[in-house]
């Protein structure tokens, strides 16, 4: 009896310990650092996102990260839901893909010549996406999408192109019309620096609506060359696709001789194997990938019907070229991941948890009756801060970012990593266990307390 009560206080008395220094991190060196960083680097980060400037405060700087978990300059750990943006899939430096990163390198780093392993990746790539006939290997996703307009256009021989609001693809010029994420979140959705002239031919229409791209092609259908979209959005939050539209898309693209693009940097590896069109089971006529296929070193790919890819020099006319392209260390990174990512299980397994973690979220909102709107697609899922439904920009402009920068920082503050912006995906990698996902839960009921 004693004992038992002993032990409930000790219990007591950890719990309120642990919360007690979570709630207070020190992250001075960050501090210093991004103070540093700013006299060099604009802004003191290579991507804007990075720097929380939709949530405020001020970014931790990373020293390391293992498995679900990052540790920060301060020595502070999170448990990380942001998986580098996407690419982590199997969680930060899994010994396996790192022993064979260290193994290429001591083969030296580039060649400038074309390797074997390079022929390897691309039977991967084409193996879970029977659509790919011909691939070619870039270096970002940005690099993809830029690409696979190109040759869409060189093919068809039309200059227009459709995409969707909220959607976004990398920071392609004629592509930075009404983008997502970071340009959301900065409210610039068309960049300075890019020439009207050079977005004339960017059609932007609303995402998830059939009668908006059947009316445009109905009347200009013979100008455009390809049709770009994020078949299931994750740049402004997780949007999935409605019932018949993605099989809508197919049709009139097809009607009318245009190239469609599924961009599934993000979404390729990460919703299921064979992404999102083995998903919906959809061939579009070229997809964009990159984010896992890099196994967390720097890659991109497009690729899709030979006819089409065949148009790419040097067999055809359509110009693109890269030094570093095929690069040895980040196809070694690729080849192990997409090796292991072959086991269909994990596929499995990563849905169980991101479930577990979507429905515990859902259930901490309804308790606390804080409004929200929660999607999920595999191991990519979202909290809109809304009480509507979120099906497409307009819908996902709606949410309450203050009430977003509230749960980032609560978060933040117990040692979990989310994304600094309401328009971002939470990540789940197979270096999760049902603990971080449960004290995430947990944590997130207090969070929920203040608001
Ligand atoms: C991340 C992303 C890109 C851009 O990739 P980078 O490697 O950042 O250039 C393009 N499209 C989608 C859907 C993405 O999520």
């Amino acid at each position: 009896m004693f004992s038992l009560l002993f032990l409930k206080i000790l219990n007591t008395l950890l719990t309120y310990k642990i919360q007690l220094y979570m709630s207070k991190i020190i992250t001075e060196k960050s501090k210093k650092a991004f103070a540093e960083a700013q006299n060099f680097i604009p802004g003191g980060v290579n991507s804007p996102v990075r720097a929380f400037g939709a949530v405020g405060g001020t970014p931790i700087f990373i020293r390391s990260g293992s498995g679900c978990y990052l540790t920060d300059v301060d020595g502070n750990k999170y448990v990380d839901y942001i998986g580098s943006w996407g690419p982590l899939i199997l969680g930060h430096a899994d010994p396996r893909i790192v022993k064979r990163i260290n193994e290429a390198v001591a083969n030296g780093t580039s060649y400038g010549a074309p390797t074997e392993l390079e022929v390897k990746l691309a039977q991967l790539i084409k193996e879970a996406m029977p659509s790919i006939e011909k691939v070619r290997m870039v270096n970002s996703g940005t690099e993809a999408t830029m690409s696979a307009i190109r040759v869409a256009r060189g093919f068809t021989n039309r200059d227009a192109v459709i995409k969707f609001e909220g959607c976004y693809h990398g920071h392609v010029d004629s592509l930075l019309v009404q983008a997502g994420s970071g340009a959301t979140t900065l409210g610039t959705p068309n960049s300075p620096g890019i020439p009207q002239d050079f977005v004339k031919h960017t059609i932007s229409l609303p995402y998830n609506d059939i009668d908006a791209i059947n009316e445009v092609c109905s009347k200009r259908g013979k100008d455009i060359a390809c049709i770009i979209i994020e078949a299931v959005a994750g740049n402004m939050g997780v949007v999935p696709p409605k019932k018949n539209y993605l099989e809508g898309l197919r049709e009139i693209t097809k009607k009318h001789g245009i190239v469609l693009i599924f961009d599934e940097v993000m979404t390729g590896f990460r919703v299921a194997h064979g992404g999102v069109q083995s998903l919906y089971n959809i061939k579009p006529d070229l997809t964009t990938l990159g984010k896992i296929i890099g196994g967390g070193l720097p890659v991109g790919a497009y690729g899709g019907k030979k006819e089409i890819m065949d148009s790419i020099s040097p067999v055809g006319p359509v110009y693109q070229a890269g030094t570093l392209s095929g690069n040895p260390v980040a196809m070694t990174a690729g080849i192990a991941t997409l090796e292991i990512l072959k086991d269909g299980k994990i596929y499995t397994n990563l849905e169980e948890k991101a479930k577990r973690l979507a429905t515990g979220m859902e259930k901490v909102c309804e308790d606390a009756n804080v409004p929200a709107c929660h999607t999920r697609i595999g191991s990519m899922l979202c909290t809109f801060f809304t009480d509507s439904p979120v099906t497409d920009y307009t819908t996902a402009k709606k949410c309450d970012t203050k009430r977003y920068a509230k749960f980032f920082h609560g978060m933040l503050d117990r040692g979990f990593y989310f994304a600094p912006s309401q328009f971002e995906a939470v990540f789940v990698s197979t270096a999760h266990g049902e603990k971080e996902i449960d004290s995430t839960i947990d944590a997130f009921k207090e969070v929920l307390k203040s608001f």
